[in-house]
């Protein structure tokens, strides 16, 4: 299972949201998907293969300057279209790609459905993009509802979200892995170097608890309480 995202690489965005996920595939998975985002969201996903999501793409259209992509490996329901990530809120405009387990779902769900949320997956992520449509409802800037919906998060998780009209990847982590990867004019995120390899060797190693923001002027970790991490910059020194 893998996450990849990508801002700053223009018309080859998707492109390299698929090559991004063909070098993960040695982590195993059961489904690929991703989701492109600028005024709105597009997605395509699907169980089986990378193959089957490029013949799923070529059957459609999707458009933005930031995208975000994971290959699944069920753990809260079984391989389906349905269930594959990215995973959305009620109106569309929020779509979350997750890596681990979130242990406190089954609350966080029945809360979410009482308050009148409408789920299309059995998996244990799609209380995401829900907590963050509740957070966007509210008033919050993209930005602190990602923070909040994530706050209330217990378990093991690799983050991605992108939000409609915001040209931005939000990411967080906590006991599974994520590293950006940092180019002229374009910034990557992924579960592993490899994802990325091809195009940069400059990377950046989130730890636990940490909260990223990749957009075309670059890329800020902060803490769990918003201030700024001074992280290093390493060099890779092996090929891809
Ligand atoms: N728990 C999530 C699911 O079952 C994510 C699994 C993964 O790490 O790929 O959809």
């Amino acid at each position: 299972c893998g996450i990849i995202g990508c801002v700053g690489r223009g018309d080859e965005t998707l492109d390299t949201l698929v090559h991004g996920l063909s070098k993960l595939e040695y982590r195993g998975y059961d489904s690929a998907g991703v989701a492109m985002a600028d005024d709105s969201v597009s997605l395509c996903k699907t169980s089986g293969k990378i193959e089957e999501l490029r013949d799923a793409l070529s059957k459609t259209s999707l458009s933005g300057s930031v995208g975000i992509g994971h290959t699944r490996w069920s753990t809260h329901g079984p391989p389906t279209d349905g269930n594959a990530h990215p995973h959305q809120d009620c109106r569309g405009d929020v779509a979350v790609v997750h890596n681990g387990i979130i242990e406190n779902y089954q609350r966080l769900r029945d809360e979410l459905v009482a308050a009148g949320h409408t789920f299309t997956s059995d998996t244990d992520t799609e209380v995401v993009p829900h907590l963050i449509e509740d957070g966007l409802a509210d008033g919050l800037a993209p930005e602190d509802a990602v923070r909040e919906a994530i706050a209330r998060l217990e378990g093991s998780y690799a983050i991605a979200a992108v939000v409609a009209g915001t040209e931005a990847i939000f990411a967080a982590r906590h006991d599974s892995p994520l590293v950006l990867g940092l180019d002229d004019g374009a910034t990557y995120l992924a579960s592993d170097v490899p994802a990325f390899r091809d195009f940069t060797d400059q990377v950046v190693y989130l730890s636990d608890g940490e909260f990223a923001r990749l957009d075309e002027s670059g890329w800020t970790v902060t803490d769990s309480d918003g201030v700024r991490v001074e992280k290093d910059v390493d060099t890779i020194e092996w090929d891809p």
